[in-house]
């Protein structure tokens, strides 16, 4: 009887992506003496030219290799070059070794490049200069930094500078060569460099690079050399072609590296895709101020809005644009400095956004007036940006309704949905951590769980601050309002948990310094004591001092009626979240309800777009002062002890229903009889025998509690998950569970002579034979039968059950002789096909299992296919078999959850049921999911 689905649940946006075992590093390859995988690979071709590739082989190519080739393509100018595939860095980490092959055919592209641009690599009175990049197919940080200059040499740097006509920009690439070769290829302390670049220019007394000439330039790349051959134990490599296949190892090293591993376990990108490596000719933003770098947003990536934006930065190269070391300017500047080549940028800029029809990202330089191109993407944006941006492409004819429809998706919507913290605010920004489980909570800090469930019980909002979080935490983390940890990724114990909970949590917030003994926290010499109020967003992984005020999301406040998207105030975000719901609405084809309980959630419900209730939980009907009604019920001796005791439910369960179906009034609800087992409404048997024992000792005899207590050992359970609940209930307690048909009968009845049109079903929980379904279908069809004839309404009511157990998937064929529909309880289903209850493993060895890679998201999240979901799909063919017209849906969590939202559309049920604030991520979902298979089915 959890309340889990009460609260807007956070789900994760990745894919289910298996993550295979990694593959074995350098050092622990196999010791195959013939190795087999460099030679298995006759005919495959390892490197392309910029000019064969494009942007669909991304797996081959890597995201930034498949762009450049496009835009090499689209006729853009974009410096020569190659790409090495992701399968000569698979040979590699598999065998240790390059594939044979792939040594020729470098040498090959790489003859070619340099006949084309009449240079070679290195030569020394005009060198050919390239940059080796690395490039996967999703962008990774953590994977090797790009060399830039490299081919350069004692020798070539001469040759370089005569070229040039330039000695100081010649000694300035080849320091830069020897700095970043030496920290990524030979893993030399990047600060060591900075450190002699910092010295070389207070010598001067300058406060910039550019500041240092020639001479300065020329003294720093010996003392670079110096910290490259004491700190690596080797000279810096003066052949330009052992330079560039040292690079291309580097860059396959780097996909073992601990940060790609750790980045990759995070995001769920599998580990075994390799990385390619780009080969770029060298184009020069550092020859002087005619000369630049820059990056630039085809639009605003935080609001979608068209127009320019980005950076620039004169007389630089490559990085330094984003690194911070001087002052950039705003790319509009550009205009004014060298407009020929701005008038340029903005073309090329429109044909990307033609071409890829979204915002794209670029990165590019100015080598004395000439543009290039030197990197494109789709650009990330924020989820708001994704909804106004896929409006906008629809207005501007790029694309259409269908396609904007996958521009977005549910775990957007769903980040748009929580309320959030005001941006308005000042606000003191404490750290930043990973965004683990969305939501924005404030509360007091408190540093064990002991605290935060004293203080919360006490009425205080609390904030839990671990290092990390362990089973012991669970009812710390049920207490706070939001849960905060310095180590641990999205796949940690308070991850896990937290989103399980729906809970705000931000973990990894490695700046904190979490102090719990002392009952503290420094950040950057900030402390902050127990009690201390802090603010947590768990959107942005972002931790603030102090309260921040929480504004309601505009999302909710337009789903709840409160805005109308069409309204002169609504922003363009609310209108832009309207357009696509009605596309979503409009395409697709699973129908969506909600999991209710009572009048004012499914209300609630219904302003989100829901169209009915499929599971109304009716153990909430029997809460509160009911509760000594339901004790009766358990302790009545006898027949008339028990009929008495129901008859006084009766009338109040008619209520609920009556107001719940008023509230559905002309839509479906499915209530689903008694599920929970008995004791848990009986008072808790500690509690209980401690009073009974005190009451004892004071010779204070109460006749009621010893009963009671005699009745919570009777039903005390080993196993509650696994005991008497469900069906077993209706079938052992008589009485009950007509009861209970009895009053939804009544108040069909009643509703129907109010003139209002209510559509009851009623649902049997925990069925696992068709002969327990049979036993309740004759005695609820009697009672009905007897309200009909006493009212002379027909109530049309139709009778169905949960699958929710193996053996009720198993027989579906039999089960839907009796069942006019099933709805799939797929958290149950989840736990008894797993064998294991859903509160004791995610707390205790949840974390474990992601891991190790054995899950790549809890199946409580996402619907586990393979298991879970074979039962369901086979369940749905038997039961049609059976019963063609048999009405079928899921009432699980999984119903607000976006992968098993498109199971559920695959697998043909008729709708899917969700926690109301969940509706409108699955009628967008499910959405996205029929214009899918609908593209699919025409190609
Ligand atoms: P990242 O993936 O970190 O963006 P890149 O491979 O794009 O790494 O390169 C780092 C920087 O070097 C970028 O600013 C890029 O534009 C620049 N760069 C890369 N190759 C070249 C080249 N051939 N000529 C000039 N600049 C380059
Ligand atoms: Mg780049
Ligand atoms: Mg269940």
């Amino acid at each position: 009887m959890t309340a889990k689905w009460a609260c807007p649940k956070a789900f994760d946006m990745g894919m289910f992506l298996a993550v295979r075992a990694a593959t074995p590093s350098l050092g622990e390859s196999r010791t195959v003496p013939e190795n087999q995988d460099r030679h298995n690979h006759h005919g495959q071709k390892f490197v392309y030219d910029f000019t064969e590739g494009n942007r669909d082989l991304k797996d081959l190519l890597g995201g930034k290799g498949a762009n450049l080739a496009e835009m090499t393509n689209l006729g853009l100018p974009v410096p020569p070059g190659f790409t090495i595939t992701t399968e000569a860095c698979k040979v590699y980490l598999d065998s240790g070794d390059e594939p044979l092959a792939l040594r020729d055919e470098v040498s090959g592209h790489l003859e070619a490049l340099e006949q084309r641009m009449g240079k070679k690599l290195g030569q020394a009175a005009d060198p050919l200069l390239v940059s080796v990049r690395s490039g996967a197919k999703f962008s990774m940080p953590g994977m090797m930094d790009t060399v830039l200059n490299i081919g350069l040499s004692d020798e070539s740097v001469v040759g370089l500078a005569q070229q040039a006509g330039d000695e100081r920009f010649a000694w300035d690439s080849y320091r830069r060569l020897i700095q970043m070769f030496g920290k990524t290829v030979l893993g030399v302390d990047g600060d060591l460099f900075e450190e002699a670049l910092a010295d070389a220019k207070s010598v001067k007394r300058v406060v910039v690079d550019t500041d240092l000439d020639a001479a300065d330039l020329k003294k720093l790349v010996k003392q670079y050399k110096k910290i490259v051959k004491s700190e690596a134990g080797r000279d810096f490599p003066q052949d330009p072609r052992e330079q560039m296949d040292l690079a291309v190892r580097a860059v396959f090293d780097s996909w073992n590296g601990d940060r790609a591993r750790l980045y990759r376990r995070q995001e769920r990108i599998p580990n075994d895709l390799g990385t390619a490596v780009n080969i770029c000719s060298m184009v020069f933003g550092n020859l002087g101020p005619d000369s630049g770098t820059g990056v630039a947003f085809t639009r605003d990536p935080a609001s979608g809005q068209q127009g320019v934006y980005g950076d620039y930065l004169q007389n630089a190269q490559g990085e330094d644009v984003v690194a911070g070391i001087r002052n950039t300017v705003p790319l509009a500047d550009l205009e004014t400095i060298d407009k020929a080549s701005y008038d340029q940028l903005m073309q090329i800029m429109e044909t990307l956004e033609n071409h890829y029809r979204d915002l794209c990202d670029i990165e590019f330089t100015v080598e004395r007036g000439q543009l290039w191109m030197l990197q494109t993407r789709v650009g990330k944006r924020t989820a708001g940006a994704a909804f106004r941006i896929a409006t906008q492409l629809v207005d501007q004819g790029l694309i259409d309704e269908a396609e904007a429809l996958q521009r977005v998706n549910g775990a957007q919507l769903a980040q748009l949905m929580f309320p959030r913290f005001d941006e308005d605010t000042k606000v003191e920004l404490l750290g930043r951590g990973i965004a683990a489980s969305p939501g924005a909570a404030v509360g007091k800090a408190v540093f064990d769980s002991y605290t935060a469930v004293k203080w919360s019980r006490s009425g205080e909002r609390v904030i839990l601050i671990r290092r990390e979080t362990n089973p012991d935490d669970l009812d710390g983390m049920i207490a706070a309002e939001g849960i905060l940890t310095s180590r641990g990724g999205k796949t940690s114990h308070a991850a896990v948990v937290a989103r399980g909970m729906g809970k705000t949590c931000v973990c990894g917030a490695e700046d904190l310094e979490v102090d719990t003994k002392r009952r503290r926290m420094t950040v950057n010499g900030t402390v902050i004591e127990e009690g201390d109020v802090v603010s947590v967003d768990g959107s942005t992984g972002k931790v603030y001092l102090g309260e921040v005020p929480v504004v309601p999301s505009p999302v909710v406040e337009y789903f709840e009626g409160r805005m109308h998207a069409g309204a002169d105030d609504a922003n363009e975000l609310v209108a832009a979240v309207h357009r696509i719901m009605a596309y979503a609405d409009r395409v697709r084809r699973l129908r969506v309800r909600a999991n209710a309980d009572n009048a004012e959630d499914a209300l609630r419900a219904r302003r989100f777009g829901a169209q009915g209730i499929g599971l109304c939980r009716t153990e909430h009907m029997f809460l509160g002062e009911r509760r000594e009604m339901v004790e009766r019920l358990i302790l009545a001796d006898t027949d008339d002890e028990r009929s008495t005791a129901l008859e006084q439910l009766l009338p109040l369960q008619k209520a609920d229903f009556i107001e719940l179906f008023e509230a559905m009034d002309g839509l479906p609800v499915t209530v689903r009889l008694l599920d929970p087992p008995l004791h848990e409404f009986l008072p808790d048997i500690t509690e209980l025998s401690v009073r009974v024992a005190l009451a004892e000792s004071r010779k204070d005899h109460n006749e009621n509690d010893l009963r009671l207590l005699q009745a919570v050992h009777r039903l005390h359970e080993q196993n509650p998950m696994l005991g008497l609940r469900g069906v077993r209930l209706g079938l052992v307690i008589p009485g009950l569970f007509t009861m209970q048909v009895r009053a939804i009968a009544e108040a069909v009845a009643e509703r129907r002579n109010a003139k209002g049109d209510p559509r009851a079903e009623i649902m049997i929980p925990l069925v696992g034979t068709v002969q327990e379904l049979e036993i309740v279908r004759d005695e609820a069809e009697k009672v009905i039968a007897e309200v009909e004839a006493a009212t002379g309404i027909e109530l049309k009511l139709s009778l169905g059950t949960m699958i929710e157990l193996p053996r009720a998937a198993l027989t579906a064929g039999q089960i839907a002789e009796a069942a006019e529909f099933f709805s799939f309880g797929t958290n149950d289903l989840t736990q008894t096909v797993w064998g294991f209850s859903r509160d004791d493993v995610e707390a205790s060895f949840f974390t474990a299992y992601l891991e190790k890679g054995i899950f790549g998201v809890s199946p409580f999240e996402t619907i586990d296919r393979d298991g879970v979901g074979a039962l369901v799909r086979s369940a749905v063919e038997a039961g049609r078999a059976t019963r063609p017209d048999l009405k079928l849906g899921v009432c699980g969590e999984h119903g607000g959850d976006p992968e098993s939202v498109h199971f559920f559309h695959e697998v043909g049920l008729d709708y899917v049921s969700c926690s109301p604030f969940r509706i409108p991520v699955a009628r967008l979902e499910a959405g996205r999911a029929a214009a899918q298979s609908k593209g699919s089915d025409s190609r």
